[in-house]
């Protein structure tokens, strides 16, 4: 099993003059092996392969010795991108899917290299790399498992290492009996079938509300000033910000989940339809615009792309796995609509908070719906299957 450690790089002037210098080599090598690919391909109507281009290497280094400066894996690595750029190409293309032809390298787009076997070495507070030197690092956890490869990156204006670790497969943990519905929501972050809330911290809520401020503050700034250079880096410490409480909450939150339930099922959810914007409405008579709730959607939109729901079930799927535990989906139909103890459809708005039926089940809205998504996983056993009066036929599907 693989895991992945990311800690922040401190460099000297010296040794980050020496890592953009090596990012711009890399990139000038990408750049070039692509245009080769191009060119052979379109004078001699072949493919040319990374194995090819790898041999070339020493040559390179003969016509331009700066590249001696570099470590050699380094250089491998550049071409190995620049390989599964065209693998990804051409599967796409053989999807049918929209191709994207592998790019020319910007700048500001080509961010980082990697050690993929040696040139590396990690101690408690430094890192040694080939070529560059010793950097300080601030590793604040323990790296497990044998390194395997070690990339730097440049990050909105901030130097990282990622160390990727092949890890010893975990003991599962012994089983549960105990299973779960999971409800993935916007007033609570998840809602569990016993009747449990998971509420994301107060705190995302004040540090998202900060970017929110200095995104403005940016939006406000003239174009190449000093002060705009200046809100540009505040705005970007804000966003790590928020984006590394979601991915420690996420972290802890499918963490116990997995260490209690042996079965945990969710709702399939598209959150990329979810977050799309309605349409506007169109009055039939007048033509004009009719006002459908885009604004209030707006910030649900930005809710549910904020809770990171995707990222915290990617988690819950790593975790189980390796636990020994199930992770089920179940279609989202219905889910909050039908009475997770009768099965008639009682139909509410978004807003209507409660669920309150008529065979006397009293719920709170997302508890009734991660009741009825276990339920589903269990072939909902709990629904009748002739639709009680009132009932439309669409509670059978269910
Ligand atoms: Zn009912």
């Amino acid at each position: 099993m693989r895991r992945a450690y990311k800690f922040r790089l401190y460099p000297n002037k010296q040794q980050e003059e020496k890592l953009f210098w090596t990012l711009n080599r890399c990139r000038e090598l990408y750049n070039a092996g692509l245009q080769e690919r191009k060119e052979v391909y379109k004078y001699a109507g072949k493919s040319i392969s990374y194995y090819e281009q790898k041999r070339d290497l020493p040559e390179i280094k003969e016509i331009r010795p700066e590249y001696h400066d570099i470590h050699s894996q380094v250089l491998q690595d550049v071409l190995l991108r620049l390989k599964r750029a065209f693998d990804n190409f051409f599967r796409r293309v053989q999807n049918g899917e929209e191709p994207g032809y592998p790019r020319f390298q910007g700048r500001n787009r080509y961010d980082s290299f990697t050690y993929p076997q040696s040139g590396f070495f990690l101690e408690e507070k430094h890192i040694t790399l080939s070529k560059i030197g010793t950097l300080r690092v601030k590793a604040n956890r323990n790296v497990e498992g044998t390194i395997k490869t070690c990339t730097i990156k440049h990050e909105s204006g901030q130097w990282y290492v990622t160390l990727s670790c092949e890890v010893n497969q975990p003991e599962p943990l012994p089983p549960s009996h105990e299973d779960v519905g999971i409800d993935l929501g916007i007033t609570h972050f998840a809602a569990l079938s016993h009747g449990e809330f998971i509420e994301s911290p107060r705190h995302h809520r004040r540090a998202e509300k900060k970017l929110k401020k200095l995104q403005e503050a940016l939006s406000r700034k003239k174009r190449g000033s000093h002060r705009r250079k200046k809100a540009v880096q505040a705005v970007a410490k804000a966003h790590r910000k928020v984006r590394n409480q979601r991915r420690d909450f996420a972290h802890k939150a499918s963490r116990k989940l997995v260490n209690r339930y042996q079965v945990l099922v969710l709702e399939e959810l598209q959150t990329s339809n979810l977050v799309k914007r309605p349409k506007p409405k169109q009055d039939e008579a007048t033509g004009q615009y009719l006002p459908n709730g885009a604004a209030a959607k707006g910030g649900l939109n930005k809710s549910i792309s904020d809770a990171g729901w995707g990222m915290f079930t990617k988690m819950l799927q790593v975790k189980a796995a390796s636990a020994g535990r199930v992770v089920a989906f179940v279609d989202p139909k219905y889910t909050s609509q039908v009475c997770s103890k009768c099965g008639v459809i009682s139909p509410k708005t978004l807003e209507e908070r409660w669920h309150s039926c008529a065979c006397g089940c009293e719920l709170d809205r997302d508890t009734n719906a991660a009741k009825n998504i276990l339920n589903k996983y269990y072939g909902a056993g709990s629904v009748p299957q002739i639709p009680p009066r009132g009932a439309t036929v669409e509670a059978l599907a269910f």
